[in-house]
């Protein structure tokens, strides 16, 4: 395969160079965070007084993290660290977790981040032949604008058609040969779905890719959408507080994320003692930012567990790979005292070719135990009336699901389509025990 490269010096850049170019960025974005009210303090209290505190790399390590309780607190400019003149866009978190924070852009930023999104369109194969339909939420989601902006850049002709309307889409992708489209990956399988519904022919479209991100999702489901649909998609990863997507995205190889070194010192900590885990073991990841000047943010604890990929990627890019992310330390449930993350349900169910595109896990109280329910639709070509071979699929999916996670679910088969489809990121986990408890 020709891998093609948006910026071959910097994605290519060896070790030490790209740790040097690191160490300049970072010195830059503590001097801007020294203009925040929030690291003023924070950093003061360390002894970093000024950039050139920071010799090293591993200065790093002398400076707090910083959470999104933190961040919170900051509302509305605990840090900014440029005047108000010169921010020329917001975005806000869409609040995976509680309520929003806000991020700010001066016109430099908003350059850097948009690089960073046409290198990872780039880097997954897209030219400015493509004709982009970004089936995203525009606003002050960064999904929408971020992918928008860098599309442009790359030269493809982007289609803002935002989220949900499938029908439109459709119809927007046949009147416009759409070759690539962005979209959580519960909306691609929303939009199969809808497909075969509505007896769209797979001829009549010139899909090739698709962009699947903002939401975890699994391998099979990743197999899933790209056997339906017969296309290539790639995993994008990013988070508002790190500008949003454009923080590590799939190349061709398809096989781990590129983390954007030369933008984001990534580090993967235990998230209960906070130290340092080793290269390859899971944990949770902290992101530095390095390419922001509005509002620097260092050490952010992203919540979100993954690992690096310690092997070299055959794309030549010498940025380090992440694996999938499996889930937020937040994320998880525990049931009946059993750890249990949603991203492992979805690797069982989605891995059931019976099994429909959209399901459900709801938490209950039973008396003094929890209850676990899935709920998942069936696909359209199973007869719901049959009850017979409808019996023995859920006792197959629940056997699944008790081997795997060592809880016995209740099984629910739901009709195809039958499910709520969220039009941003997937609400998959109703927990309805009492939170007091
Ligand atoms: P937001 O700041 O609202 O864009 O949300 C960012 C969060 O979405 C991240 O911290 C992750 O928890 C989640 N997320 C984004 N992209 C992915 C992805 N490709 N895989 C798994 N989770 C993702
Ligand atoms: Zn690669």
């Amino acid at each position: 395969m020709i891998y093609q490269y948006w910026n071959h010096k910097m994605e290519t850049l060896d070790r030490a160079d790209l740790e040097a170019y690191q160490l300049t960025q970072l010195k830059k974005t503590v001097k801007y965070a020294l203009e925040t009210p929030f690291y003023q303090s924070r950093l003061k209290a360390e002894g970093i007084r000024h950039e050139d505190d920071i010799k090293t790399l591993a200065d790093l390590r002398r400076i707090p993290f910083t959470t999104k309780h933190d961040l919170r607190g900051g509302f509305p400019y605990g840090f900014l660290s440029i005047p108000k003149e010169a921010i020329v866009r917001l975005h806000a978190s869409s609040g995976t977790t509680g309520t929003p924070t806000t991020i700010y852009f001066s016109q430099e930023d908003i350059i850097r981040w948009t690089s960073f999104v046409a290198r990872s369109i780039y880097a997954a194969g897209c030219t400015k032949s493509d004709v982009f339909q970004n089936m995203i939420t525009y606003g002050l989601f960064t999904g929408g604008l971020g992918f928008h902006y860098g599309g442009e850049a790359v030269g493809m002709m982007v289609i803002p058609s935002g989220a949900g309307n499938t029908t439109r889409q459709f119809k927007l992708m046949q009147d416009f040969g759409t070759t690539v489209v962005h979209a959580t990956p519960s909306f691609l399988l929303h939009v199969e779905s809808k497909m075969r519904e509505e007896g769209i022919s797979r001829e009549t479209l010139r899909l090739k890719r698709a962009f699947a991100g903002a939401e975890p999702y699994s391998e099979d489901t990743r197999k899933r959408i790209e056997k339906l649909l017969a296309i290539d998609v790639y995993n994008s990863y990013g988070l508002s507080e790190m500008n949003g997507p454009g923080v590590a995205f799939e190349c061709q190889c398809k096989n781990g994320l590129h983390l954007w070194e030369d933008g984001f010192i990534p580090e993967i900590i235990d998230p209960d003692t906070l130290e340092a885990i080793p290269d390859g073991e899971t944990g949770e990841l902290v992101l530095t930012c390095l390419c922001r000047e509005a509002t620097p943010i260092l050490r952010y604890r992203t919540r979100d567990l993954t690992s690096f990929y310690t092997e070299p990627c055959a794309c030549g890019r010498t940025h380090r790979r992440l694996r999938r992310i499996t889930g937020r330390t937040d994320d998880m449930l525990i049931i009946n005292g059993v750890n249990l993350f949603p991203s492992q349900i979805e690797e069982v169910i989605m891995s059931i070719k019976e099994v429909g595109n959209n399901y459900l896990i709801v938490v209950e109280k039973e008396g003094a135990m929890d209850r676990l329910t899935i709920k998942t639709e069936v696909n359209q070509d199973i007869f719901m009336d049959d009850t017979r071979p409808l019996n023995a699929l859920k006792e197959r999916i629940r056997k699944t699901l008790q081997g795997m996670i060592t809880i016995n679910p209740k099984v629910e088969l739901h009709e195809h389509g039958s499910l709520p489809v969220s039009e941003g990121k997937a609400q998959r986990v109703q927990d309805m025990r009492p939170k007091d408890v």
